[in-house]
This record gives structure tokens, C-alpha cells and sequence, in this order.
């Protein structure tokens, strides 16, 4: 079907926010402003990413907790695998628990170092799956896992991929997001490969508003994801425009999101970098408004 204007798109997509656990008092400050801009579009849920190797596991932990308890909005906490045994992963979902946080992120991570394979611990999970397996027999959480429309880098093969997504599935996940993509094309394929392997789950895009396009590009290269060629040339010569770099970001993103909700698709997750004006522009567009704080009840 021809794509929407964006007069006419009705406000009935549903969106979840991504941050990270601040490392200053001043980052802090910056994640509780995004926050309190993002919170009235009252988003499914909020979910916080957990440092390579267990790094942010404090602050990981501090933050999803205030979120759950000074906000009415529902807290997801990301947790990995990487470096800790079934046993420090019980104890860390049980603090969750005891903290009123019911939905994880869960993934398998990977190693500190930068281009390292991941060795599971000795005494700790082989993957994804087998953490979503250990989570769910701890505590019914919600769980959410990772998806990868252009096939995680590590993957022996585009098959084994969407193999272990159905594992991560099966073992309890109920929905998966993607990593960040620009073509809606590559999503849509993948939505079609899922369904013909028999996934019912909901395959959550994840939209990655590009700030700093070299930043983007070093990180697509790390992940697989293409970039395509048109958009070094939309960000040429915006290096010393920083406000109209913001607003080329919002179109890019928001058109890929039209497109996205052209296909059918009803459900965003959004990577805000802990920013809240290029993620809050792009619901805009999507045609969310902002609620009244009485009404955002989740
Ligand atoms: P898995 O699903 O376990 O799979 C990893 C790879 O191994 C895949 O290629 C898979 O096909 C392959 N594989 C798994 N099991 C088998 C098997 N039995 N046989 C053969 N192949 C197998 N990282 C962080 O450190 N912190 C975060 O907070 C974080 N949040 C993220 C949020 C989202 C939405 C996404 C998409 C990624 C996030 N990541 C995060 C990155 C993630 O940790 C990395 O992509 C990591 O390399 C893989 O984790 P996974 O959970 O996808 O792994």
C-alpha cells in the first residue's frame, strides 16, 4: 500500500524506550530529563541496557529500580550472561524481583574486550536461551531477547540465526527486539523467514536515530547492519550544523518508521542514547501525543 502522509497516521503505534545506566551525576541529570520528556507518550515499557561483561551491574540495577518506583512507568532490565555463573545471575534476578521489576532484557552479551569471542563461565549460561531457561524458572518474568534482521555476525549461518531466536522463544521470551537496521526491506524479509518458521512472537524494531553518522558506522560495521548508500551523503557537510544534522536524524528515522508502519507494523522500540528530542520528534510523527502525567497509568 502507498505510504501514509504523516497527517494521516492515527496514533495507535505503541513505543518502548531505551537507555543506559548514567555514569555521572551530570549523565544522571540528562537520563531523568529524557525521561520525564519521554514518559507522557506513556511507552509500553522502559528498559535500561547492562554494561559489556556485567560492568553496570550496580548501576543497571539502581536505575531500573528508580524507574520502577518513582515512576509509573514499567522497568525492563537488560542482563547478560557474560562472565557470571547461574548463580550470581539468580541473585541478580531475585533483587529484581524483590524490586518490583518484572520484565528482563535477557542476552547473552558480550566479552569486555572489544572483537573477543564469548567463552560461557564454567559454571554460568552457553547463551541466550539457556538464560531465558534459568529466568524463567526463577521467577515469571516478562522476557524479552534480541532479534537480528541482517543476521548476527557471529551466526554459522542465516538459518542457525532465526534457529536460536526460536530457541530464545520457545524457552519463555515473549517478544524479540531487533538490532538497529535502515531497510525496511531486510526487516520485512525477516518477518516473513520468522513466520514461515512457525514464530508468533511479536518482532519488535529497534530504531536507531543516527546523531553522529561516524559513530553509527563504526557500530553497523561491529553488528552487521547495512548502511545504505544514500545517507553518508544526507549527513555530508552537517559536521559544524548540529541542529540540522538533529532534524536530517528525525526524517531519516521517521521515514523509516512510516514505512515500517505502512507494512503493518504497530509496535517501535526506540535506542534514545539517553536523549529525548530526536525519539520524542519521531513519535510525533508517528502521530503519539503526549499524555496528561494523571493519565499515564501502565
Ligand atoms: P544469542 O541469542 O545467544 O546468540 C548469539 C549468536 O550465537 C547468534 O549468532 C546465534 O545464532 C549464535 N548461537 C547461539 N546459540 C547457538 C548454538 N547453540 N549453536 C550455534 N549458534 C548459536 N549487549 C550488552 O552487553 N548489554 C545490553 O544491554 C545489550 N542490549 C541489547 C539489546 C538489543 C535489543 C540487542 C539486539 C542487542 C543487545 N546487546 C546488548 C548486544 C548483544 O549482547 C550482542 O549482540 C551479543 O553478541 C549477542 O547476544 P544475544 O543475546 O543476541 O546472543
Amino acid at each position: 500500500p502507498a505510504a501514509p502522509l504523516y497527517a494521516d497516521l492515527a496514533g495507535d503505534a505503541q513505543v518502548s524506550f531505551e537507555f543506559f545506566p548514567p555514569k555521572t551525576e551530570k549523565m544522571e541529570a540528562q537520563l531523568w530529563s529524557a525521561i520525564e520528556t519521554l514518559a507522557p507518550l506513556a511507552p509500553k515499557f522502559v528498559s535500561v541496557t547492562y554494561g559489556a561483561g556485567g560492568s553496570t551491574r550496580e548501576r543497571t540495577h539502581n536505575t531500573v529500580a528508580r524507574i520502577a518506583q518513582e515512576t509509573p512507568l514499567a522497568a525492563a532490565a537488560h542482563l547478560t550472561c557474560v562472565g557470571a555463573s547461574r548463580q550470581e545471575i539468580g541473585e541478580i534476578a531475585d533483587a529484581y524481583w524483590e524490586a518490583g521489576v518484572r520484565h528482563i532484557v535477557a542476552l547473552r552479551g558480550d566479552p569486555p574486550e572489544v572483537g573477543g569471542t564469548f567463552e560461557p563461565h564454567p559454571q554460568g549460561y552457553s547463551g541466550a536461551a539457556d538464560l531465558v531457561d534459568g529466568l524463567m524458572k526463577r521467577h515469571p518474568f516478562e522476557i524479552s531477547v534480541s532479534a537480528y534482521p541482517e543476521v548476527h555476525p557471529e551466526a554459522a549461518s542465516a538459518q542457525s540465526d532465526l534457529d536460536n531466536l526460536k530457541r530464545k522463544l520457545d524457552a519463555g521470551a515473549t517478544r524479540a527486539i531487533t538490532q538497529f537496521f535502515f531497510s525496511p526491506e531486510a526487516y520485512f524479509r525477516f518477518l516473513d523467514k520468522t513466520a514461515a518458521a512457525g514464530i508468533t512472537a511479536d518482532i519488535v524494531p529497534g530504531i536507531m536515530p543516527v546523531s553522529n553518522f561516524a559513530a553509527t558506522q563504526r557500530m553497523a560495521a561491529m553488528c552487521n547492519t547495512q548502511l545504505p548508500s544514500w545517507m553518508a551523503r544526507l549527513f555530508e557537510g552537517l559536521d559544524d550544523h548540529p541542529g540540522s544534522r538533529q532534524l536530517v536524524s528525525a526524517t531519516i528515522a521517521a521515514e523509516l518508521c512510516r514505512s515500517l508502519y505502512t507494512g503493518g507494523v504497530r509496535d517501535f522500540h526506540f535506542y534514545t542514547l539517553n536523549r529525548a528530542e530526536l525519539s520524542f520528534a519521531i513519535c510525533h510523527l508517528l502521530g503519539l501525543r503526549a499524555k496528561a502525567a494523571a493519565d499515564v497509568t501502565l
